[in-house]
């Protein structure tokens, strides 16, 4: 991946001096970090990439969408300049820029670059249908997936946990599953719930609730007001009634699906990327279910807390809309 970086700095100093050309011979790769492939974040890189490639013979860039533990590991290696892109969380976006909550310890990444954002990701609960959960404060005493280390639901549920105050032996087991490997756990009642943050409809939540006796919970509740109404990053959610099997629409909260990179990425690369995104926009929102409702004006200033990349900018420029 170094090289590719190198690869696309020195392409940077040749697009510099003749603007972007077209068939540049040298093909440059750029990949995207997403999720799990049953998530929203595996079909959003791939769906990116495949407008980019569309173009490929035009700027020599391929894309490669990859499927990766989540958030939090795309930014980390975004940061070691390992990945050019990546999908996270808005509320794991803020932390990165800013050097707080998991990001203490690394400090800021102040070179972390917001491109657009996407769909909004509520807390999502699905819950075995004999656990007798209703809510995320039912969760004491049960067996929950709480997602794998790297993923951005799993640093979401260890600030829940706090605003609760809870000790990880609240529960009877904290399992750390993939997000694609929960559906069957919750299925065969291995868990008793699993939690994510993800985008609606999600293949992996419609399985799971067509396929076992499960539903979706609640999260609410005091300390949940309180996270939302302390934190820009957080708002007030809800998952429609009769998306899945719910009757009733479920009361939750959550962040909002971004599209980071790096200021270290060149510009004319970015901007060719966002120039396909949104180009082809019609095209862009049929490629998932989830993003029916996006639309330019909000994707380029709500959930973003770090700059825009420069790339980025320049093409929303262009189009009028900043
Ligand atoms: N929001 C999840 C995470 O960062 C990923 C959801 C998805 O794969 O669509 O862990």
């Amino acid at each position: 991946m170094k090289k590719t970086l190198i690869a696309l700095a020195s392409a940077c100093l040749v697009t510099l001096v003749g603007g972007i050309t077209p068939a540049q011979s040298q093909q440059q790769f750029i990949s995207i970090g997403t999720g799990g492939v049953t998530g929203v974040y595996y079909p959003t890189g791939g769906a990116i990439c495949r407008l980019v490639n569309k173009d490929r013979k035009e700027h020599g860039i391929r894309c490669s969408a990859e499927s990766t533990g989540g958030s939090i590991y795309n930014i980390n290696t975004i940061r070691a300049g390992e990945l050019e892109f990546g999908v996270a969380q808005s509320d794991w976006q803020y932390h990165a820029f800013h050097g707080t909550s998991k990001f203490e310890d690394k400090g800021a990444f102040e070179n972390l670059r917001a491109v657009f954002s996407v769909h909004p990701e509520p807390v999502t609960i699905i819950a075995h249908d004999d656990s007798g959960i209703e809510n995320i404060t039912d969760f004491k005493g049960m067996r929950v997936n709480i997602g794998n280390p790297g993923s951005g639901t799993r640093g979401t549920w260890e600030v829940i946990e706090e605003a609760l105050g809870w000790e990880r032996s609240d529960l009877k087991l904290a399992a750390e599953m993939k997000s694609a490997e929960t559906g069957q756990a919750v299925c065969d009642k291995k868990i008793d719930a699993y939690f994510w943050l993800v985008g609606h409809p999600s293949a992996l939540t419609q399985e799971s609730l067509s396929t076992c006796d499960a539903h979706l919970v609640n999260a609410t509740g005091d300390a949940i007001d309180q996270l939302v109404a302390d934190n820009s990053f957080y708002r007030t959610a809800t998952i429609p009634a009769g998306m899945y099997n719910n009757e009733n629409d479920v009361q939750t909260f959550g962040v909002g699906a971004t599209f980071v990179t790096s200021a270290d990425v060149p510009a004319d690369v970015v901007y060719i990327v966002v120039k396909a995104v949104f180009d082809n926009f019609d095209n862009f929102k049929k490629l998932h279910p989830a993003f029916g409702n996006l639309k330019p004006e909000e994707m380029i200033s709500d959930s973003l807390s770090a700059p825009l990349h420069e790339g980025a900018a320049r093409y929303y420029k262009e189009r009028g809309w900043m």
